[in-house]
Formats: structure tokens, sequence, C-alpha cells
């Protein structure tokens, strides 16, 4: 395992010589130990990406050039995915199978961006028409410059990459911050990014508790540009800390996604993509559609037949074959959603599945796939992010009924709607105050198109071209034509 800081493209020990514990959720027991970075290795690490901008070859490099590292970072992640995937495994409890799919999406994500930089090589720059025809105006995008990225434990590499792939492709150079709880496939990614000759400062890679290097990064005014993921406080906080150098900044942050599913749908695919919705990751999902509206007459024959599907879910280790649930990230989430679901049930709730720790499964972090209902609007379950594998149903009458219910959210991240009926699906499509919908499914996520949300979900939006635009800066250049006279003093 790497222990040691990831700065400047030299493995650098922590300037308080400190390290961390690394555990394994599936058992709770500490298998790593993690570089702990504080505010001083931010700042060594701020320094070298301003120095990488300012002076090194990176932002002057043709965008053909930058892509031949991007690719040669998804190769190495792609050859190197079994390996990786079972890092991931440890660090973060997910099965086996979802996390080499990470994996392959992460190393698609650097492909991606790889093509999109290629592109701005093209770019001569958009001529805007003028009503004066003796101006010209053109606009050019050019790096923001030295970027931070904060990120979650939920899926630690692809995360990354979300951030890392899309500013290396715009010019920039960062600074990435993993979660204290995950932070052991970041350094792969560094070491990879050492591999393949990245220049240096361009990528710097320092783990640690993000009320102290998380912090610094937010803090720091050499930054100009702060993309984040996580919760809606801490997202909060953030913004508050770049308002002092009025930093750029986007946030990814949490959600309470509906999935509404009318009569005429399948009852089959309709309880696959509910459990599809939110058990997959554990239900550690931010775009997890955890709140399901189905139409009353569907209603009782659909719970009976989730319910079923989720008594076959087979829990355990994410490393044994066959395992589709694995355990929670922490103690702290455990404890925290077994507490949510306790509130819930004590305001009116009723569990119809889960609900417990296993049987059998008395170390790690597990739960049940759990199914309530009988909720209020005002029920905390129901209003409330829970990032766990726990699913709220309710009956709904009318299309009325349900896009009221969906939208009465403080989050917009996402929505799913399921009806034979396409024309009704984009009706409801239009209606969801969400960025990111699903008709006829739940979650499936590309990297060619943008991803964020409304309301408390966030500000802008990362993949596709939206997040390579989060990297950019926007400069006009407005020339005069000299053959003319401004005449405005001398006539
Ligand atoms: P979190 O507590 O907000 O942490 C996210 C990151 O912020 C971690 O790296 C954390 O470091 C750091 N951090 C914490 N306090 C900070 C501070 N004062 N200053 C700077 N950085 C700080 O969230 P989480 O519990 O790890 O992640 C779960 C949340 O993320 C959920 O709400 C989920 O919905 C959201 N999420 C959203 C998306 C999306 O795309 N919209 C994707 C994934 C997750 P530490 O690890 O050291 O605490
Ligand atoms: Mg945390």
């Amino acid at each position: 395992m790497r222990d040691m800081l990831f700065i400047n493209g030299q493995w650098t020990a922590p300037a308080a010589r400190g390290r961390f514990e690394v555990c394994d959720p599936a058992t709770g027991e500490v298998f790593a130990q993690a570089p702990l970075g504080t505010a001083a290795d931010i700042d060594q690490a701020v320094a070298a990406a301003r120095r990488a901008f300012d002076k090194g070859p990176w932002p002057r490099l043709s965008g053909h050039e930058r892509a031949r590292y991007l690719r040669a970072i998804a190769d190495r992640i792609l050859a190197d995915k079994d390996r990786l995937g079972l890092i991931e495994v440890r660090d973060n409890g997910k099965p086996l199978p979802e996390a080499v799919w990470d994996m392959e999406d992460a190393a698609g994500c650097f492909a991606f961006y790889a093509g999109l930089t290629e592109e701005m090589d093209g770019d001569q720059g958009e001529i805007i028409p003028l009503q004066d025809a003796r101006f010209q105006s053109k606009v050019v995008r050019e790096p923001i410059g030295v970027a931070g990225a904060i990120i979650p434990w939920n899926y630690p590499l692809l995360m990354a990459a979300w951030k890392v792939a899309p500013a290396l492709a715009a010019g920039c150079t960062m600074v990435l911050k993993p979660s204290e709880l995950t932070p052991l496939t970041a350094l792969e990614l560094a070491a990879i990014c050492e591999e393949v000759g990245l220049p240096e400062g361009v990528l710097n890679v320092v783990p640690g508790f993000g009320s102290d290097a998380g912090q610094r990064l937010a803090q720091h005014p050499d930054v100009d540009k702060l993309a984040f993921t996580g919760s809606v406080p801490t997202g909060s906080r953030i913004m508050q800390m770049a308002a002092a150098d009025i930093k750029n900044i986007s946030l990814e942050l949490g959600g309470k996604s509906p999935f509404v599913v009318f009569a005429d749908s399948d009852i089959e695919k309709a309880v696959e993509w509910i459990m599809f919705g939110i058990f997959w990751n554990q239900g550690q999902v931010c775009s997890a559609t955890s709140r399901v509206l189905v139409e009353e007459s569907l209603y009782p024959r659909l719970m009976e037949r989730l319910v079923a599907e989720a008594a076959k879910i087979r829990i355990g280790n994410g490393m044994e074959d066959g395992v589709k649930l694995g355990p929670l990230i922490s103690e702290t989430q455990h404890a925290k959603i077994l507490g949510m679901i306790e509130k819930g049930v004590a305001a009116g709730a009723t569990v119809v599945h889960g609900g417990r720790r296993p049987a059998g499964l008395d170390a790690g972090y597990f739960l049940e796939p759990t199914i309530l209902t009988d909720m209020d609007d005002d029920n905390l379950v129901w209003r409330e992010e829970i990032f766990g594998p726990v699913v709220c149903v309710r009956p709904f009458k009318d299309e009325a009924e349900a896009i009221r219910l969906a939208n009465d959210s403080p989050f917009g991240l996402a929505a799913a709607v399921m009806s034979d009926d396409l024309d009704r699906c984009e009706r409801i499509a239009r209606a969801f105050r969400a960025g990111i919908v699903w008709i006829n499914c739940s979650q499936p996520t590309f990297t060619e198109a943008p991803w964020g949300g409304y309301k408390k979900s966030g500000i802008g939006r990362e993949l596709g071209r939206w997040g390579l635009a989060n990297y950019l800066e926007t400069k006009q250049i407005t020339t005069f034509n000299h053959r003319e006279r401004w005449g405005w003093y001398i006539t």
C-alpha cells in the first residue's frame, strides 16, 4: 500500500508525519494505513499545481499532446482493473463486479476527455455577430487555472475521474483530496500518472480529513476553481469558504430522488429497476431513487413482488461470488441509518422488509435491503437523504398527485418514471424539477451526458462537454477595424 502523498510528481512524506487507518467495512478491521495530509501539505500541493500551471508545459501543450497522457491513464486503469477493483472493494465494501465496472467507467471517462481535448485543437474561437460592423468579437476558451477537487467515498476512483479527467483535458492542474474513508485508489491514480510521465505538479493527491486538508483546499487563495461532491451541509460550507476569494465552484450534492411507476408498466421490469435504483452500491448513490410512487391499482401486487425479490438478494462480503449487497461504508453510517429507520417508524412508517442487521453477519456494517411504507409527507425517512439500501414506497391516485409528491422535496438531482405510454413519460419527465431524468429505467449514467442537480442538489454540471466547461474560462477578444477612426476626441 502507498503511504506517501503525491506532490509535484514526488512521493512525499506528510509534513506532520501522520498516518490514518483504513478500514474494511465488511469486517470492521483496519487493513492499511494511509498518509495523513494536513493543511501544510495542501499548501505544498497547491504551490506545485500553481507552478505547473504558471510555468510548466501542461496548459501550453496542444490538445492532442494532452490527450496522449489521458489515453495512457485510461489504458493503465483498464489493464489494471481487477487489482484496482479489489482495492476498491476492501476500501469501500461494494461487490467486486460493481467495483470492476467503476474501474471501466473511470477509464472510459479519461478516454472520453482525451477526445474532447483533441477537439479543442481545432477550436479557432467563435466569432460573435455584433450590431456594429466596425468591430469583431471572438470568443476563446482557456483553462481556468489551479483546480481543487474534494470527493466522497461512494465511488472513490470514479468520482476522482469525473473531476481529474476534464480538469486535465482543459489544461488545468489539480489538487485532489479523496475521502478519509476511501483514500487508496486515488493514490493508485497518482502512481499511474507517475508511470505515464505526467509532468510534475499537474495532478497532486493529498488524502486527509475534511476539517483540515479539505478546508484548507477550499480556502486556499491560489486555487482558482473548486469542484466538490458530497453532502449538502459540507457543500454549503464550501460555498461560504469559496466566497472569500470569489472562487469558481461546482457542487454535486445529495438527493432524494423519486421514481413514479404507472399501472400500465410491466411489473417485473418495474421491480427490477426499483431495486437497481436503491440497492445498487448499497443505496449509497447520490441519485438513488429512494422515493417510489406507485399507481394505486398496481401498488399491492408490486409490493408483494418487490418484497419477494428483495428477500432473495445475497448479502455479504463484496469479495464473495454472487453477493449483490455489501456492507455500508462505516459504523457511523450504519448507526445513523438504523436510527433514521427507528425514527421513521416512530413517526408512523411500517417496515415491510429488512430494517435490521442480517442474521449471521455480526461483523462489518451490514444492513438488510429495507422497504418502508405508510409514511406521511413530513416523515423524515420520506424527506431526508438516507444514503443506504432503504426505499420508501407510497401509492398515488393520478398523474397530478404523482408530480406533486415527486417534486415536493428540497432536492432535485434525479427522477425516474415508468409507463408503457411514452407520451406520458415525456410529459412527466418535463414536469420533474430535477437535473437527471430516467424513463423506463433508473441510474444508468453516461460520460457523454450532463450530470447535476436542481435546487439543493447542487450547482453546475459534470460529465460531457459541460464537465469540460467547468474547467474553462471564457475570454472575448474584440478587434476594431483599424481603417476606421473612432472620432470621440479627435474628429
Ligand atoms: P461529506 O461528508 O460532505 O464529504 C465529502 C468530502 O468533503 C470528503 O472528502 C470530506 O472529507 C470532505 N469534507 C468534509 N468536511 C469538509 C470541510 N469542512 N471542508 C472541506 N472538505 C470537507 O459527504 P460524504 O458523507 O463523504 O458523502 C456522501 C454525500 O455525498 C451524500 O450526501 C451524497 O448524496 C453526496 N454525493 C453526491 C454525488 C453527486 O454527484 N451529486 C455523488 C456522490 C455523493 P472527509 O472524508 O475527511 O470527511
Ligand atoms: Mg466523511
